[in-house]
C-alpha cells in the first residue's frame, strides 16, 4: 500500500452535515436507492421535496399485531400529524439507531 508523503497522522474531519435530505439517509444509511426515492409522502400522499424529506420510524398497530413502519414524510407536520404510537412501544416518531431506547415490557 502506497504511503503518502509527509501525511498529517490526523485524518481530515468531514463538515458536520445535518441529516435529513433523501441524499443524506442513503449515505448515512449506505442506501442508494433511498436517494431515488420518489414515493410519495406516506401521510398526505403529495410529491416530497428533497430538501423538507423527513423519515422516521413508527410503532403501530395493524390488526393484531405492533409493527415497525418506516414513514417517508414530505414535511416536520406530516410527521406531527402521525398517529400516536402503541402503547409500550417508543412514544413518538424516532430516527433509529442504538440510542433508541424501547420502554420496558409490562410483564
Ligand atoms: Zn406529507
Amino acid at each position: 500500500m502506497p504511503v503518502a508523503p509527509a501525511a498529517s497522522p490526523f485524518a481530515a474531519t468531514q463538515p458536520v452535515r445535518r441529516p435529513g435530505t433523501a441524499a443524506d439517509l442513503a449515505r448515512a444509511t449506505k442506501n442508494p436507492t433511498l436517494e431515488q426515492t420518489s414515493a410519495p409522502c406516506s401521510v398526505c400522499d403529495g410529491p416530497i421535496d428533497p430538501a423538507r424529506f423527513r423519515q422516521v420510524w413508527i410503532s403501530l398497530r395493524v390488526a393484531t399485531d405492533v409493527l415497525p413502519l418506516l414513514v417517508n414524510a414530505c414535511s416536520t407536520a406530516c410527521v406531527e400529524a402521525l398517529p400516536e404510537p402503541a402503547d409500550g412501544y417508543v412514544a413518538n416518531p424516532h430516527q433509529g439507531g442504538p440510542a433508541v431506547q424501547q420502554p420496558e415490557p409490562r410483564w
